[in-house]
Parts: C-alpha cells; structure tokens; sequence
C-alpha cells in the first residue's frame, strides 16, 4: 500500500505534512506512537469529547491500515484541573473537589466521585467502538512521578519555590509560545472567553505566565507529600493539571513521540505547558505532530448546558435511542479539523447508513449463503475501488466525508445486485476492511470488566440503599432489596462494608 501517504495538519507547523513513524518495533514494523489527551473525570464526559476522542481513534485505524504497529496512551485526569484552566496560569476551583460538593452525598469521597465517572467514561468509549488505548493512566497513580519532574525542573533552573507552590518561569523556555503563538504577558491575560482576567495569584511569582507544577494546599481533598516544603502550608498539596501529561506520555512512550492528539480548547496553555516542560526536561522536541480537533456546535449553537443542547452518549443512546454507531458515524461526518455542526438531522441520516451496513451483514450475506454462483471480479474491484478510496480518504487528514463516500459508493454497488455465495464472501471481506478502518459495521469488543451497566446499575443501588436506611425509609429500603433480587444479586453487609456479587446460577 505504499501509494497511500498519511498526512496530517500539524499545528505546530500549520502545515499538512507527511506522517511516518520514527521508531520500529523490535520485529522491525513501523511503529507510530500516539499520545491522546483524555478528560477530567469530574462529569460525564460530552460528545464534543468524544468527537476529539474519534479522530485519534481514526489515526490509529488508519495507520494500522497502512500496515503499522500503534502504540496509544489516553490518560484520565482526576486531580489537578482547576476551573480557570483557559489561562496561563490556572487560577478557580479544582474541577473534582468542586463537582462533588455540587452532587453531596451520591458520592462517599472525591475517590468515589473519580471512579465512577471513569467507569461512565469507559463505558461510553466502549459503546461508540473506540479503541482501547495500550495504557490508560490516571494522573493520580503518577503522582511520584511528576513531583520527581518538579525537582528536575528546580534543578535544572526551570521552575522555584514559593510559599504556595512550585511555578515553572516561562522566560527559561525560548520556545514558549510556538504551538498557540501566545507569547507577551498582556495577550495572556486574557481568558478563552475574551474578558480579560486576572493572572497572578500569587504575589511571589516572577513572570505573569508563569504556571504552577505544584500547588501546596494541605486542606486539598486530594493531597500528597512533596519535598516543597518551604513557607506555612508545609510540603503536602497537589500537582498542576499540565504536568501529569508531559510525565506520563515521557514514562510510556518516551522522550519524542509522534503525534500529540488533543481538542482545541487544550492548544493553550495546557499543550503548550506540556512542551515547555517537556523539552525542558529532555533538551529534544517532544511531540513531532501535533493535532487538534476543533469543537463541535450542536444544531448551530455553542453546546452548553443552558440552552438544553449539551449531550453526552448516554443521553443519545439511552435516553434519545440511537444506535451508538450512528452516534459514532455522525460525530465522524465532519473532518476533525473543520468546524462541525451536530444536528438530529444528521443523527438519523447516519442511522440509516449504519441499518443499511447491518442489513448486509445481518440479513443479505447470510440469505446469499445457500445460493450458488460465481465470483465476479468487476464486482471484487469495483469493492476495493470503495476500500481503497476510504483508506485515501483517511490519509488526507483524515478527510472523513470522503473515506464515508467512498465507503457508500461500495455501499450502493452491494445493493445493486443479488449476492451468491460467492460475491457475498467479497461483501463480507470489504465489510471487516470498513470494520477495521472505520469502526462502523459492528461493535467489536465484548464488554470489559471495568464497563460492566449490570455493576453500575447495582452500585447505583446500593448508594441510594444506604441513604435510605440513614434517613429509616423502609419502604423504599424493601423495594431496593427487590430490585437486587431481580437482578440477581446478593448483597454481603459485612464490618467492611457492603459487597455484592451476582448469585450463582442467576
Ligand atoms: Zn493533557
């Protein structure tokens, strides 16, 4: 497939480039390592996520298409993302600590709060056929890790201490500035929104855009001991949001990786945070391609959840009924870096597309089983015409409206015949080729453990059981005991608390 050349819109260069891995597995195949921003597990993650989420997904489908090995890290952020996170240096709330003072007693502890919504976040990446990362780290279990780089960081004369934490000095970087172009002070001040806001929120800071490593904090829910220990709130706090990507995607895929993956909003400061640190700590350019996807508008407006068109995957499969691949198939419509209106128009457009794929799949190809003929090579050619225009498609930016048109010019050459056995096993090979590009045709993998609707249904439960019983409603208590017991779970109270498991033979 060697005439087919991936390339991509690099924002670092503004240029549409040539892609190619750098390093090779240790059988000697290509491999391309990818590094994808996850979300704050602090809500149920939106589409708007999930659309970014998609294209990384589509160039890792596309670069195993091309013959390559991926290797793909997406972390879960679940400390450290303030609310003021569209400035140089983050000021507001911790995201986390703050959703769980919204949802009160739902949640035990800020621990409870990030598992759940990185259970919900499993689940609906799982439901719209997006590939497993090969690690998926959560900024917690690195913690070690990042304090580590903060003394790096001090050592090397990038970053000091003050009372309140550990700030990176921005004027120590040269290259600062290069990904977002945001370089002076004053354009700084100014948040996503446009108002223009204040910075420096610590009196000892140095620089303006100087960002915190570290913050000392000891009445922050989540909190570890550091070696900052100078000034009154002692060595204990947490690290700053930009730090866990620059240290895990270094731990897992190494000092240079080949394409850093992210949705708008993160170009600045998040991104161009993580290169500051990044190749301050190596001396080497840490992402050689970075890419970005740009938001998505929801029947024409900005999604919010003020004008009730804010939405997540369980709102549209759940709650609306659609199928989640045409969840998937719409939000892929759109090429990643073109402005991409959402609309139930194109929702139904693209459950009609997924009803015709599993109408081949499901009913034509099996009736075509018992009927006898031949191969017909037009045919075989005109669906490798449709594969190969797909996968072309993809190369070009992922220039997704055009891999799907390829892939419905297939579409309709299928139906425009009467499969034998013969030309339905052709239609079978270009489905699983479509499958494997575009994850469109079916579902592939079969629900992970962590995923589990039938353990977050009974969790769920269980919650509402123990404020039931705290607030003595036995009525409610009973008819929760029911609900258990048609779902076929046994409930063990026990000094360490409560534990269930499904009932044998249930
Ligand atoms: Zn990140």
């Amino acid at each position: 497939m060697s005439d087919f050349t991936l390339r991509l819109t690099n924002t670092l260069t503004r240029q549409l480039e040539p892609v190619e891995p750098t390093q090779t597995t240790a059988d000697g195949m290509p491999l391309l390592r990818v590094y994808g921003c996850g979300p704050t597990v602090y809500s149920y993650a939106h589409i708007g996520n999930f659309r970014s989420f998609l294209t990384t997904d589509l160039l890792l489908r596309t670069a195993r298409a091309l013959g390559w090995q991926t290797r793909y890290v997406s972390n879960v952020t679940d400390v450290g993302h303030l609310t003021g996170d569209d400035l140089a240096d983050a000021d507001g709330e911790d995201k986390m600590a703050k959703a769980l003072e919204r949802e009160g007693e739902r949640f035990a502890n800020i621990y409870d709060l990030a598992r759940h919504y990185t259970d919900a976040l499993l689940y609906d990446w799982e439901v719209l056929n997006l590939l497993e990362p090969d690690v998926r780290p959560r900024a917690t279990e690195h913690v070690t890790g990042q304090i580590e780089a903060v003394q790096q960081l001090i050592d090397a004369g990038h970053a000091y201490e003050t009372d309140d934490g550990v700030y990176f000095h921005v004027p120590s970087f040269r290259d600062y500035g290069k990904l977002s172009g945001n370089r002076d002070a004053e354009s700084l001040a100014t948040g996503a929104a446009g108002e223009s806001r204040e910075v420096v929120t610590d009196d000892a800071k140095r620089d303006p855009r100087d960002f915190a490593l570290w913050k000392k904090d000891p009445g922050h829910l989540m909190q570890w001991y550091s070696p900052f220990t100078e000034g009154e709130a002692g060595g204990r706090g947490f690290p700053g949001w930009h730090i866990e990507c620059s240290v895990m995607a270094r731990h897992y895929l190494g000092e240079n990786i080949d394409v850093h993956t992210g949705g708008e909003d993160l170009i600045f400061p998040h991104h161009e945070c993580e290169i500051a640190q990044a190749e301050s700590l190596s001396d080497q350019p840490f992402a050689r391609v970075w890419l970005h996807t740009r938001f998505l508008q929801v029947e024409g407006e900005r999604m919010a959840k003020s004008s009730g068109n804010f939405f997540t995957v369980r709102d549209l499969v759940e709650d609306k009924g659609f199928d989640p691949l045409a969840v998937r198939y719409a939000l892929i419509s759109g090429q990643y870096r073109k402005p991409f209106n959402f609309t139930e128009a194109n929702l139904k457009s693209a459950a009609k597309h997924i009803a015709r794929l599993r109408h081949i799949e499901e009913t034509l190809i099996p009736q075509a089983a018992s009927r006898e003929g031949d191969l017909d090579p037009a045919f075989e050619e005109t669906l490798d015409t449709a594969y190969a225009g797909a996968l072309a498609g993809l190369c070009d930016d992922l220039n997704t409206p055009r891999a799907l048109a390829a892939m419905t010019e297939g579409v309709k050459a299928i139906y425009s015949r009467d499969l034998n056995a013969a030309t339905a096993s052709s239609v079978q090979v270009f489905l699983d080729r479509i499958n494997d590009l575009l994850g469109i045709v079916r579902s592939d993998d079969a629900g992970s453990p962590e995923a589990d609707p039938l353990a977050a249904q009974v969790e769920a439960l269980l919650v509402e059981r123990a404020e039931v019983r705290a607030a003595k409603d036995w009525t409610r208590a009973d008819a929760i005991r029911d609900e258990l017991d048609a779902l076929g779970v046994e409930v063990m109270d026990g000094s360490e608390g409560t534990t269930w498991r499904k009932k044998t033979g249930a």
